[in-house]
């Protein structure tokens, strides 16, 4: 069975290949972009990580900072109370007057406790319910004085009541006649009787509401002195020095009081050029004055200090109640306060280095109150953390300002990883292309061996089977007379000549399939060459039923060719015109020289082809019509053989043919350049 081309089977088995060949090239090329889209995505993933956690360590680590500056606040509170063992104003006192650093002050304010919840710092005026009882007193008196302006009445109802043995009533009608007396425009007697008064040694030591009275009175005698015309600066300075001394070292005075006489003090000694006062507070008196009307201001806003005590320590919280700008956190019987301005701004210390060019950072409060960095982030929150202990439920968020900071992060993974899997995809392509040729060479040369095997054994067996008949028939006699044992004979001699040639086919075939075809190039003259495979076939060209003609211009130029094998393709070439031609063959053979070229013609008018069979005719094992080549004892590879010759010899082969009309070869090597 001769093939034509590639049979069905062979089609099938290579769309087998290929199907396989493509599983194997493009399976592991998806499983790689999948895993390197994997690795780039988990790259990413990483770094993410890798930065949450280095921010998450730099605010475990501020958080840290702060719980020790924390901490030492604590203890230096802690040092000053046992310090004070006891006594909440000197202990008030030493805080405020101590810093934890330069400008940095241990707390702002303070409020104090005992065991059952009761202030006892700051103290208040209002604590004693000592006033009330005097308006009951004083009630006719004041009324003397304040709503009928009857001074005169006024001061002998207060002289009355100043003989009284109870000291708060005494000084509080005391002070009654000064101001009367004053009223009434007696401004000397008014300054001698309170002068008298501020200045009794007997009253200096007056403890709870008596003391009040005894301390406002310097006031009275202070603004009365100043309202002289010639303001009596030593005695004003002594009186002021006095009272300063009662609110300092006195403690007998609430602290509200305190507060408003020592700023009562000041103003006056401020506007009067030449009063001064001598208080080792002189210098913390602003300060002092400060944290008292905060301590103060806390204390009135929280009346019942009792729920205090159920507070969670250390946790700061906003007292709402006292203002919107106060902080205070319960340590123990202390509440200590703090103000909204330090508490920030410490806050802001500790914090600020999460202010880069690439991160932003914004604390809000327990109560989701912003409280200090960036305003509106833009972009979406990447670390979010407890600011520990201190403030309880408080967190800080850390921005990045530059979306793609991951990005810019994990892009040198990402580019390794990239290239190293463009490559390897580039290799496995390379390798399936590999792969995919050789397994194409092997298909080809197997289908090449199954046909060369078929035929061979098919182009064998007909003429070997002819010469056998023939063989028998001459050995059992079975011939008439001697002309027709010659005839015999003949044919199977010419049966012997068709088997020589197609061996000679197939060993050159075989040879060039093995590429061990050599050849021997030399100098030769193509007039040699076009002779020598005229002789060879000369024999059968002269049957009678040829006409053969040569035709081999002078002159030609030698070629550098194999000469043997140049023969052969002359012998296929006018062996196939013959083969292929009908009785009245007329073949030419024409050797000539075109464009630095020689070119040998073989010219036949027999069957031709078509033009898509002239396509195909060097294809090996290829035949236009079976049965014709068949008969002429073709095989399919006449030529291929040429084809390959010619290629070997730099050469090409060409074919013109009309179906019916015959065909033209020409072959067309390059002249020899050393010729002539
Ligand atoms: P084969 O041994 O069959 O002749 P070849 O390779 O020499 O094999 O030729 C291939 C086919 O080309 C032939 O079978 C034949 O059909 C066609 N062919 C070759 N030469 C000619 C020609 N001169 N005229 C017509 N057909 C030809």
């Amino acid at each position: 069975m001769k093939s034509k081309g590639i049979t069905s089977s062979g089609y099938g088995q290579l769309r087998w290949v290929i199907l396989l060949l493509s599983i194997a090239v493009i399976l592991p090329t998806v499983c790689l972009l999948w895993f390197i889209a994997a690795a780039v995505r988990n790259e990413r993933l990483a770094a993410r990580q890798k930065l949450i956690n280095v921010y998450g360590q730099y605010i475990a680590e501020r958080n840290e900072k702060r719980e020790e500056a924390e901490a030492l606040r604590i203890e230096k509170i802690n040092d000053h109370w046992e310090r004070a063992d006891g006594r909440a104003e000197d202990f008030f006192i030493s805080v405020i007057r101590d810093r934890l650093e330069k400008d940095v002050m241990v707390c702002e304010g303070l409020v104090v406790v005992n065991g059952d919840g009761e202030r006892i710092f700051p103290t208040l005026a209002t604590d004693t319910g000592e006033a009330e009882r005097g308006d009951l007193v004083f009630q006719r008196a004041q009324s003397l004085e304040f709503v009928d302006r009857n001074y005169t009445e006024a001061f002998s109802e207060y002289s009355q009541k100043a003989r009284t043995e109870d000291e708060y009533i005494r000084f509080k009608a005391i002070l009654g006649q000064v101001r009367t007396l004053v009223k009434s425009g007696k401004r000397r007697e008014a300054i001698r009787l309170c002068r008298e008064f501020v200045f009794d040694e007997k009253h200096r030591d007056s403890k709870g509401p008596a003391g009040i009275v005894f301390a406002n009175a310097h006031i009275l005698l202070a603004n009365l002195l100043i309202g002289e015309e010639q303001v009596n600066k030593a005695l004003l300075q002594k009186t002021l020095g006095q009272l300063l001394f009662i609110i300092d070292r006195g403690r007998t005075l609430p602290t509200d009081q305190k507060l408003f006489l020592r700023n009562k003090v000041y103003e006056i000694a401020r506007s009067h050029p030449g009063v001064n006062l001598k208080s080792p507070y002189d210098l913390d008196h602003q300060r002092i004055s400060e944290a008292e009307g905060l301590s103060i201001r806390v204390a009135e806003s929280y009346p019942d200090m009792r729920q205090f005590l159920s507070w969670p320590e250390g946790g700061y919280q906003l007292l709402d109640r006292a203002g919107a700008d106060v902080y205070g956190f319960r340590h123990g019987l202390w509440l200590i306060i703090r103000s909204e301005e330090q508490v920030l701004s410490e806050l802001k210390e500790m914090y600020k280095r999460f202010e880069s060019d690439q991160v932003s950072y914004r604390i809000v409060s327990n109560t989701g109150e912003y409280i200090c960095g960036v305003g509106k982030p833009e972009r979406e929150v990447f670390v979010k953390s407890g600011l520990g202990k201190g403030f309880p439920a408080w967190q800080i968020e850390l921005y990045f300002k530059d979306g793609d900071i991951f990005e810019s992060a994990a892009s040198k993974q990402v580019a390794l990883y990239t290239w190293s899997g463009a490559l390897v995809i580039i290799l496995i392509l390379a390798a399936g292309g590999f792969a995919g040729r050789a397994v194409g060479k092997q298909i080809r040369l197997n289908r090449l061996k199954n046909d060369f095997i078929a035929t061979v054994s098919h182009e064998l067996k007909t003429p070997l089977a002819s010469m056998r008949v023939l063989v028998d028939t001459l050995l059992e006699g079975n011939y008439k007379d001697q002309k027709q044992a010659t005839e015999y004979l003949q044919l199977t001699s010419k049966e012997n000549e068709r088997l020589s040639r197609l061996i000679d086919n197939f060993l050159t075939f075989s040879r060039m399939e093995r590429n061990k075809q050599t050849f021997e190039m030399m100098k030769v003259s193509p007039a040699a060459i076009a002779r020598d495979a005229a002789e060879a076939v000369g024999t059968k060209f002269n049957d009678g039923r040829c006409k053969f003609d040569i035709s081999i211009d002078e002159n030609l130029p030698e070629i550098s060719a194999d000469h043997d094998a140049m023969v052969t393709v002359l012998v296929n070439l006018l062996d196939n015109a013959y083969k292929y031609s009908y009785d009245d063959r007329q073949i030419k053979l024409r050797v000539f020289t075109e464009g630095g070229s020689v070119c040998f013609e073989v010219a036949d008018n027999g069957a031709g082809m078509s033009r898509r069979a002239a396509k195909k005719i060097f294809k090996r094992f290829y035949q236009v019509d079976r049965s014709l080549s068949r008969g002429s004892g073709g095989c399919g590879l006449g030529l291929s053989i040429v084809k390959f010759i010619v290629d070997a010899h730099k050469g090409t082969i060409s074919v013109y043919s009309k179906a019916g009309k015959g065909s033209t070869f020409t072959v067309k090597l390059p002249a020899s350049k050393h010729e002539r």
